[in-house]
C-alpha cells in the first residue's frame, strides 16, 4: 500500500527529556528516558538521556529541549473504525444534513480535530459520504487542517437497502455491480474496502442475523481488492455469516456480534484481523444524550451480553485483536472518550493493558501495511506521541490522565504548555 497519507509537515527538532516510555512494541514501560525527534518529524532515538541528546547532534537543524515532568509517553493512537461524518438515527441525523456538501465537509474537519486531540493520531475510516474524507485526507496530510492521518474506504459498499444504506453506503447488486462499486472507491483513492455483509444496529428493516450479500457478489469484491493491493473488511454478525466472507478471504471483521468459539479459532487460524467496537452495544448513555430511536436502542443494548462473549472467544482463540471505537473518537463517554471507553472494555474484556495498547498502536499499523512508520517510538516512525499522568502499561485508564498530543514532532494539544518552555540543549 503507499502511504499517501504518512507526509510530515517541518516540526522543530526536539529532544524529550524525564519521561517514561512505552515504545508500542515491548513488554512495558521504561523509565528514565528521553526521545529525540528529528526536525523531518520522525523518531530519531529513544533511551538514556545523554546518548539520545548526543546522537541528537547528527540533526541538521538545532535541538529543543522539552521537559516531559516525569510524564508516561505512549505512540499515539490508532482508531480503526471510524466515521467522521457519523449520523445516527435521531438527534445526529436531524443536526446534520449530509446533502449539503459544505456543511458535511465542515462537520466532518471539525470531527477530524476533536478526534486528534482526544489522543488519535490516526485514524482508519470505514464508511464516509460523497468522497468528502479523500479531500480531507489531503488537507490534514498538506498540514491546512489538523486531523489524524487518514486511511479510508471511501464509501462503505452494500446490497440494496443493505447495512448502511440509509448511512450513505453505496448499493450495488450482482457481482458485476460489486466490482464495479469496488473499482469506484479505488478511483477516488480508497486505502481499503469496507463491505456490509449482514444487518446490523442502525438499519430500521434489517436484524444482526440477515444475511445480505450472495458468494459471488463478496468475492468479486475481494478479488477486485486484493487485485489492487487493498484489504477487505466486512461488518459482520451472525457466527454463520463471518465463517463464510472468512472462507471467501476477507481480510477483517468488524462487530462480531456472534462469534463463536469456533469461528474465533478459525479466524485466528486464518490470521483474520477483528475490530470489535464493544462500546457499541453498550452505550446507554450516549444513545439517550443523541435520542436514537427506541427500536435502535433495543436491539444495541440487546446485543451487548453475545458481543462481549464474543471479545471473549476471540481474545481465548488468540485473533489478532485491533481497536475500534465507532462511535466519534472524541465523544465522551464515563468521564472519558469512546476511545478510550472501548480499550478500558477490552481490558475488562481479558486483554492485559499492554496487549490493548499494541491493538490500538503497532498491532493496527501491521493492518495498515504501516508497520515502523506509525504505531511505535522506534528510530524511523512518526513522531506521534500522547503525555499522560499515569503508567498505561499498568492499566489503560491511564489515557485518562492524557495532556499532551503530538503529531509528526508537532504538539498539537498541550494543557500545560510544556512545548511553551522548550529550551535550547
Ligand atoms: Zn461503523
Amino acid at each position: 500500500m503507499v502511504l499517501r497519507t504518512l507526509g510530515t509537515r517541518p516540526s522543530r527538532g526536539q529532544v524529550l527529556v524525564n519521561c517514561s516510555v512505552f515504545d508500542g512494541t515491548g513488554d512495558g514501560t521504561v523509565g528514565d528516558q528521553a526521545i529525540w525527534i528529528r526536525s523531518d518529524g520522525t523518531v530519531g532515538r529513544v533511551g538514556d538521556r545523554q546518548v539520545v541528546i548526543d546522537a541528537a547532534d547528527d540533526d541538521p537543524e538545532p535541538i529543543v529541549v522539552v521537559d516531559l515532568a516525569g510524564g508516561y509517553v505512549t505512540p499515539g493512537l490508532i482508531n480503526m473504525h471510524v466515521h467522521l461524518g457519523l449520523a445516527l438515527p435521531g438527534a445526529m441525523s436531524a443536526s446534520l444534513d449530509r446533502n449539503d456538501p459544505a456543511a458535511l465537509a465542515l462537520h466532518m474537519a471539525g470531527s477530524a480535530r476533536r478526534t486528534l486531540h482526544a489522543g488519535v493520531t490516526t485514524a482508519r475510516l470505514v464508511g464516509e459520504t460523497a468522497y468528502t474524507d479523500f479531500a480531507l485526507r489531503l488537507a490534514i496530510q498538506s498540514g491546512s487542517l489538523p486531523g489524524p492521518r487518514l486511511f479510508t474506504a471511501g464509501h462503505a459498499l452494500c446490497c440494496t437497502g443493505g447495512h448502511g444504506h440509509d448511512a450513505d453506503g453505496l448499493e450495488a447488486d450482482g457481482a458485476d455491480g460489486f466490482r464495479r462499486a469496488t473499482r469506484e472507491q479505488l478511483r477516488a483513492g480508497a486505502d481499503l474496502i469496507k463491505v456490509c455483509v449482514s444487518g446490523g444496529l442502525a438499519g430500521e428493516h434489517e436484524a444482526i442475523e440477515t444475511p445480505q450479500l450472495t458468494d459471488d457478489e463478496l468475492s468479486a469484491v475481494v478479488t477486485t481488492a486484493h487485485q489492487w493491493g487493498r484489504t477487505v473488511t466486512a461488518h459482520a454478525g451472525p457466527a454463520e455469516v463471518i465463517e463464510r466472507v472468512i472462507q471467501l478471504g476477507v481480510d477483517g471483521i468488524e462487530h462480531g456480534y456472534q462469534i463463536t468459539p469456533e469461528v474465533a479459532a478459525d479466524m485466528a487460524r486464518r490470521g483474520t484481523w477483528y475490530v470489535p467496537t464493544i462500546t457499541v452495544s453498550r452505550c446507554r448513555e450516549f444513545f439517550e444524550e443523541h435520542q436514537v430511536p427506541p427500536w435502535m436502542m433495543e436491539r444495541a443494548l440487546g446485543a451487548g451480553p453475545r458481543h462481549w462473549e464474543s471479545l471473549q472467544h476471540a481474545i481465548t482463540a488468540g485473533v489478532r485483536i485491533v481497536m475500534g471505537s465507532d462511535m466519534p473518537p472524541d465523544a465522551s463517554f464515563e468521564g472519558t472518550t469512546a476511545t478510550v471507553r472501548e480499550m478500558e472494555f477490552m481490558a475488562e474484556a481479558g486483554m492485559t493493558a499492554v496487549e490493548v495498547l499494541r491493538a490500538a498502536t503497532s498491532r493496527a499499523a501491521e493492518w495498515l501495511d504501516a508497520t515502523g512508520k506509525i504505531g511505535t517510538l522506534t528510530p524511523g516512525a512518526a513522531g506521534d506521541l500522547l503525555v499522560l499522568d499515569a503508567d498505561p502499561a499498568a492499566d489503560v485508564s491511564a489515557l485518562r490522565t492524557m495532556h499532551a498530543v503530538v503529531q509528526g514532532g508537532r504538539a498539537m494539544r498541550d494543557d500545560r504548555g510544556l512545548w511553551t518552555k522548550r529550551r535550547p540543549v
